[in-house]
């Protein structure tokens, strides 16, 4: 699903150089749920917005369900990231003025192809599956922390990714509902054998995982390999 070879990805500042990643290798199989665990400058984001298409690598080579994205074009980029990722971020990203249900429908709207009876199907399941059906009608700001990242997962799901990665989802939350979140994401990825990456430097979020790979100074400690 995700091969990830020799990948390095340098940040100029001016004429300094930050050697983010250093040679990463890393095999991710379908339907598997791991984080990529921590400290704080590790590589993390970076590694995850190679990964979500949203950046290229200063080299080695990425390939994304069966596409090698070293010689894509932007356009092509977009594109893989529509239909291929849904992403989860760490605060949240709902839009403030659209309730629970137009927040999830969003990204329904932008891909093009389905149906206004398919969209409305597709978002009261997974509204329901985060267990949000009572706030459909509610503002992001008439909700708590924890079901605000459930709108996050449901709108990450809407589109039915292959590949659903999140960046600290649990870093803006209460260690309880933290877990609840990740546990919430575990279930979902078993039931739509969707593939599940997200970051953390958190030990406990970290054991929800199915896998751990270690990431120290831009490069792999363990679990690089499967
Ligand atoms: P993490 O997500 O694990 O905290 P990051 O991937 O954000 O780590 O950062 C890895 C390293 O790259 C850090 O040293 C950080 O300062 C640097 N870095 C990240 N993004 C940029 C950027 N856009 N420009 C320059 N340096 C960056
Ligand atoms: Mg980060």
């Amino acid at each position: 699903m995700i091969h990830i070879h020799q990948v390095k990805k340098d940040y100029c500042i001016g004429k300094a150089f930050v050697h983010a990643l250093r040679g990463i290798n890393l095999d991710i199989g379908k339907g598997e749920f791991l984080t990529i665990a921590g400290p704080s400058g590790s590589g993390k984001s970076t590694l995850l917005n190679l990964i979500g298409c949203l950046d290229y690598p200063s080299s080695g080579e990425i390939v994304i369900n069966d596409v090698s994205i070293g010689g894509l074009r932007d356009r092509e980029m977009n594109n893989i990231r529509l239909n291929t990722i849904g992403f989860i971020f760490q605060s949240f990203n709902l839009i403030p003025v659209l309730n629970v249900f137009e927040n999830v429908e969003l990204p329904l709207l932008i891909m093009k192809g389905v149906s206004a009876g398919e969209r409305k199907k597709r978002v009261d399941y997974f509204i329901e599956a985060v267990g949000l059906s009572k706030q459909v009608k509610q503002k992001p700001s008439e909700l708590s922390g924890g079901q605000r990242q459930r709108v996050a997962v449901a709108r990450a799901l809407a589109t039915k990714p292959k590949i659903v990665l999140a960046d600290e989802p649990t870093a803006n939350l209460d260690s309880k509902t933290g877990i609840e979140i990740i546990e919430l994401m575990h279930e979902i990825s078993r039931r739509e054998s969707t593939t599940f990456v997200f970051s953390t430097h958190d030990p406990k979020v970290m054991q929800r995982a199915d896998r751990v790979v270690r990431i120290e100074d831009g490069l792999i400690k363990n679990g690089g390999e499967i």
